[in-house]
C-alpha cells in the first residue's frame, strides 16, 4: 500500500492524525483487503479512499492451488505490466510460509533456475515487495489462518536490490505496520559478500540463507556465474565475519542434482568448506529435491539424497532433507518464471 499517497489523501480530507493509524492497523494487522470494509471510517472517507487508491500495487492475474492445498502460487501483474510470482506453502498443517520475489527476473543466471533464464527486468519497490505479504495475509484471513514465516527466495537476488529489500524488512518488522518478528523472516542470497556484511550490520536478527549447492569452485562457477566473482574463499570470509558479529545460524541450501553435485566427492567438498569456517554448530545444510524446469538438470534420487544426508551426519554436519512443496503448480524453489 502506498503510505505516502494515503497520507496525502487524509490531509486533503482534513482527517485527524490518528486516522492513519486506524487504517494501518486494519490493513496490515487485521488483513482487511478493502477500504470499504474498515468500519471505523466514515462512509464518505471510505468512498474517497476506494476511488483514489488501490490497497495493493498489483493485480492478481491467477491463483493456483495444489491438490493437497499445501501450496498456493499467485501470478501478480505490476502496474507497468511486468509479472511476478509469490508462493505460499504449508510445510506443516496450519504453518504458512510466504516465499516472495524482490526483482522482476534475475541477473544472476544460475543455470538450474527458471527465473535466471528470463534475465533481469527491474527491481521491485519496497511497496511491491511488502504488498506480496499483504496479499497472503488477506488470503489467509479468508480461511482463518495466519502467516508464520517469510522467505526472500522467490524471483531475484535480494542483495542486488538492497535499498528496497532493506526498506521492506524495516516495514515488515515495524510494530506500526506488519509487526512481524525478525526471526520469522529469512533472506536468501546466491552469495554476495557485501550483502552478507550488510545483513549482519543492519538486520542481525533476520535469518540468512545461502544458495550454496556446490562445494568446489569449478562446479559452482559452471552453474552459478556469481561464483566467478565471489568464490568460495570470499564466501568463507563473509560467513566468518557474519558469525563473529551475529552468532546466528546460517542455512546452506543445497539442491540435489543427479550426477552433478551428489556423489561422495561433492559431499567431501561441502564438509571441507563447512569445517574450514570453524563454526560447525552454526551451519545447517538443507538438502532440497530439484524441481523440474526445462534445464538440463535432473533431481537426485531419494536414495541418493538419503545417502548424502547420512554421510554428512556421520561427519557431524547438521543436515535436513527439506520437503519439496509446490512442484505441481510450478511454484517450488527455482521454478518461478513469471508466467
Ligand atoms: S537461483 Fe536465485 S539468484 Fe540464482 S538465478 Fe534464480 S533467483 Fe536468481
Amino acid at each position: 500500500m502506498n503510505l505516502q499517497k494515503l497520507e496525502t489523501i487524509l490531509q486533503a480530507q482534513n482527517q485527524p492524525k490518528f486516522r492513519i493509524q486506524q487504517i494501518k492497523k486494519a490493513i496490515y494487522q487485521e488483513g482487511i483487503s478493502s477500504f470499504s470494509d474498515i468500519s471505523t471510517l466514515s462512509k464518505d472517507l471510505r468512498e474517497v479512499l476506494e476511488k483514489e487508491m488501490p490497497v495493493l500495487s498489483f493485480e492478481v492475474q491467477q491463483v493456483l492451488i495444489s491438490k493437497d492445498g499445501q501450496s498456493i502460487k499467485a501470478l501478480l501483474k505490476l502496474r507497468d505490466g511486468n509479472l511476478i510470482e509469490a508462493v505460499l506453502i504449508a510445510p506443516k498443517p496450519g504453518i504458512w510460509s510466504a516465499c516472495i520475489s524482490c526483482q522482476v527476473g534475475c541477473a544472476m543466471g544460475c543455470k538450474f533456475c527458471a527465473t535466471g533464464k528470463i534475465g533481469f527486468k527491474r527491481n521491485l519497490t519496497a511497496e511491491e515487495i511488502t504488498d506480496q505479504i499483504l496479499f497472503w495475509i488477506q488470503h489467509l484471513k479468508t480461511t482463518n489462518h495466519k502467516l508464520s514465516t517469510i522467505v526472500y527466495m522467490g524471483m531475484g537476488e535480494p542483495f542486488s536490490n538492497w535499498e528496497q529489500v532493506s526498506q521492506s524488512l524495516r516495514d515488515l518488522t515495524d510494530p506500526n505496520l506488519f509487526g512481524i518478528g525478525s526471526r520469522s523472516i529469512s533472506v536468501s542470497t546466491s552469495g554476495i559478500p557485501e550483502g552478507i556484511e550488510k545483513m549482519a550490520q543492519e538486520f542481525p536478527q533476520v535469518n540468512l540463507a545461502l544458495s550454496f549447492h556446490f562445494g568446489s569452485n569449478e562446479k559452482r562457477s559452471a552453474a552459478m556465474p556469481i561464483n566467478r566473482k565471489n568464490n568460495l574463499e570470499s564466501l568463507k570470509v563473509a560467513l566468518q565475519n557474519y558469525f563473529a558479529k551475529t552468532k546466528r545460524k546460517v542455512f546452506l541450501e543445497y539442491v540435489m542434482l543427479a550426477g552433478v553435485n551428489d556423489d561422495s566427492k561433492d559431499a567431501d567438498n561441502l564438509i571441507d568448506f563447512i569445517r574450514s569456517i570453524g563454526k560447525l554448530q552454526l551451519l545447517h545444510v538443507n538438502l532440497i529435491r530439484y524441481n523440474s524446469t526445462d534445464s538440463q538438470f535432473k533431481s537426485s534420487s531419494k536414495e541418493r539424497t538419503i545417502l548424502f544426508r547420512d554421510y554428512l551426519e556421520k561427519n557431524r554436519i547438521e543436515v535436513t532433507i527439506r520437503k519439496s512443496l509446490g512442484e505441481e503448480i510450478q511454484g517450488a524453489c527455482g521454478q518461478l518464471a513469471g508466467k
